[in-house]
């Protein structure tokens, strides 16, 4: 019986597992690196263990260090999530060699899937379709060009031992074989130390669609319905559904047979992924992930069933029995991936310290999340920091679920890709199920940013900051002598904002004409803006009437100077630059433990593991003969006083870490 695992991996897949095993009652042991000491899975697992140093290489791709942790805290498993070790034989096999469980399947089936050349000839041989192709590792140039020309083009050249989307290369014409082949080679040794290669036909409109299947060891193996990743950038998946919607369901039927079929050909064992191409109501076997995927969540919801327990029991040598029932598939889900990325410059990373993340919560979302508040996303790792499943009783609920979710997630202090994700699910062509691996490129305008939606932010950033500034008790609105502007007695009072927001700043004159209507313009612009903005007191939900239409908005003020925004996702956080209004007092961090201003600590009221309540006082940091009390942004734990009495201290310094309670 498995009573310990050690977890191989980091982030929201090793938090996801937890949280299994603590309902199974399985002890956990995860590994760390320098930069994940205080990420969640560390803070969250029974036990820690550092393995090295931040590149992957270093720790989490260290199999023999994990193996030799593995041995000498006396765990009974492995697992290895996905990524990293999930699919290195030589892991599975070490492990095996010290009597340790791998968490997945056996090395003879592994190996037969880890490279794509042998996996695509493997099953042509067992009679599951496969696109026209060859492998190119013993031909000459010329019986390379003849074969290409055979299949005629366009053709795709993969890297046999690639993943994670990336060594493919398109090849449209003759002409551009030679190139593409010696980069191709060249770039499939640097990535993946092998530089086998693969040519074949290339679809120019195919959907992904692959079948989970689970098997036990004692032949039981079972499809555990579909599931359509075919919304991808850069040939990774963002968005994933079950079931794959629009499929005829004898073309179904015939996929899950010929899913039973590979896993059969190879004795599979435990839970795996066979990905096809579909295109005109035919599918081509493309490649088998042999470990849970991070789009498994969408089939549980829909099944009702965990797929890291069935893995569990099958590594346990149980018999798993599934019946009609349990295999009924009930409602529709899809999962957004949120990374830590900019779509709009090639979907570069932005790492960075996350200040506050909110998800919202329903019984119809999932949150796998690996971050929390505070938490900071490693440049080290991929930047995927959570996923949001929503479940509905069909398709189209499902999407107005997930859509509502995303746009009440709040993210602060990285750049993130939620707006974009919001905006895929709700391009008609998404709603209307024509989706395909070239939706991302061919609806692009539509889902990048543009400028109008910036100005928009910027003036929905100053509603906020006008409304924070009213609810401010010490400085009233109406009374003259606690007023922070240059009140007049006769004139209305105007008033210039700054605002600085990616680095530049703006001037706005912003003048009240009444209790909540204002009037601004930017700059010399003389073209002049009116809102409205409608708020109620008790929560941080505001609108705006702007050019005759509500608008509705969410917003969260720190330190009264840096705003956030959030509308349907899309979302600016900014800072107040107001020369009249320079709040100093009474001032205390919202939501975070930074220094609000350049100071010296004056007094540090608490200690490593105490325990505190939201709002009380951490921290009081003294600039410009005024003290700033930093307080609790939660209940909790502290982890880490950083804060030292009598040290200068810069803005933004972190005085302390909490852990939630
Ligand atoms: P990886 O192992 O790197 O994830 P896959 O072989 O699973 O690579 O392919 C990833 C994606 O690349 C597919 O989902 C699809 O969008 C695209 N792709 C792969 N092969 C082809 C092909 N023959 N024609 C068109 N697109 C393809």
């Amino acid at each position: 019986m498995i009573k310990k695992i050690l977890i191989a991996n980091r982030g929201e897949i090793a938090c996801r597992i937890i949280r299994t095993c603590k309902f199974m009652g399985i002890k956990t042991l995860v590994i760390y690196s320098e930069a994940d000491e205080h990420s969640l899975h560390v803070r969250e697992s029974d036990e820690a263990v550092f393995i090295g140093e931040s590149p992957a290489d270093k720790s989490y791709l260290n199999y023999k260090k994990i193996v030799k942790v593995a041995l000498e805290n006396k765990v009974d498993a492995v697992h290895p999530g996905y990524g990293f070790l999930s699919e290195n034989p030589n892991f599975a096999m070490e492990l095996k060699k010290k009597k340790i469980k791998f968490i997945g399947p056996s090395v003879f089936s592994m190996k037969s899937m880890s490279l794509k050349n042998d996996a695509r000839s493997m099953m042509e041989k067992a009679g599951v379709p496969v696109l026209p192709g060859f492998s190119a590792d013993s031909l000459s140039y010329e019986q390379i060009v003849k074969k290409c020309e055979n299949i005629g083009f366009p053709l795709i050249i993969k890297a046999s031992a690639g993943g994670g989307g990336k060594g493919m290369h398109v090849i449209s014409k003759r002409e551009e074989i030679k190139s593409k082949l010696a980069g191709a080679k060249r770039e499939a040794l640097s990535s993946f130390g092998n530089d086998s290669i693969l040519i074949e036909k290339y679809l120019e409109n195919p959907r992904h669609i692959e079948v989970q299947i689970l098997a036990d060891n004692h032949d039981n193996i079972y499809t555990l319905s579909d599931r359509d990743c075919s919304i991808q950038r850069r040939h990774q998946k963002v968005i994933e559904e079950a079931p794959a919607p629009n499929i005829k369901p004898e073309v179904r039927k015939e996929m899950a047979l010929q899913a039973k079929r590979v896993a059969k050909n190879i004795a599979y064992s435990g839970a795996g992924t066979i990905e096809f191409l579909f295109e005109k109501e035919s599918f081509y076997f493309m490649e088998m992930n042999t470990r849970l995927q991070v789009e498994h969540p969408v089939t549980e919801l829909i099944l009702g069933l965990d797929l890291v327990e069935l893995q569990i029991r099958v590594a346990n040598n149980e018999k798993i029995i599934l019946d009609d029932d349990k295999l009924k598939i009930k409602g529709h889900s899809i999962e957004a991936r949120v990374y830590a990325e900019v779509p709009e410059e090639d979907f570069k990373p932005s790492p960075g310290k996350i200040s506050k993340l909110i998800f919202p919560n329903n019984k119809y979302l999932r949150v796998d999340t690996g971050y929390v508040s505070g938490d900071e996303v490693s440049p080290y790792y991929d930047p995927m920091i959570s996923k949001i499943i929503s479940y509905g009783k069909d398709r189209d609920d499902a999407i107005t679920k997930l859509s509502g979710a995303i746009s009440n997630t709040h993210l602060v202090g990285i750049k993130s890709n939620l707006n974009f994700l919001y905006k895929i699910l709700n391009v008609a062509a998404f709603k209307d199920k024509k989706i395909s691996t070239g939706f991302i490129n061919k609806y692009w305008h539509k889902l990048v940013p543009n400028r109008e939606n910036m100005d928009l932010l910027i003036q929905l950033s100053i509603a906020a900051y006008l409304k924070t500034r009213k609810s401010d008790k010490n400085h009233s609105h109406i009374d003259p002598w606690s007023n922070d502007r240059n009140w007049r007695h006769l004139e209305n009072d105007s008033e210039e904002i700054s605002i600085r927001c990616d680095k530049k700043i703006l001037n706005y004159m912003v003048k009240n004409i009444d209790y909540n209507k204002v009037i601004m313009s930017e700059g010399n612009d003389k073209k002049k803006n009116t809102f409205t903005y409608l708020f109620d007191e008790m929560s941080d939900d505001l609108s705006l009437i702007y050019k005759n239409n509500k608008i509705d908005f969410y917003f969260l003020a720190f330190n009264n100077k840096t705003i956030y925004i959030n509308v349907k996702g899309n979302s600016l956080t900014s800072e107040i630059i107001n020369k009249y209004y320079m709040d100093l007092s009474s001032e205390s961090s919202v939501g975070s433990m930074d220094a609000p201003v350049p100071g010296k600590i004056a007094k540090v009221f608490v200690k490593k593991n105490q325990i505190v309540k939201k709002g009380d006082v951490l921290v009081i940091i003294e600039a410009m003969k005024m003290e700033h009390s930093i307080t609790a942004p939660y209940s909790g734990k502290v982890i880490k006083v950083e804060a030292i009495e009598g040290e200068q201290v810069n803005e933004g310094f972190t005085v302390a870490q909490m852990e939630v309670k």
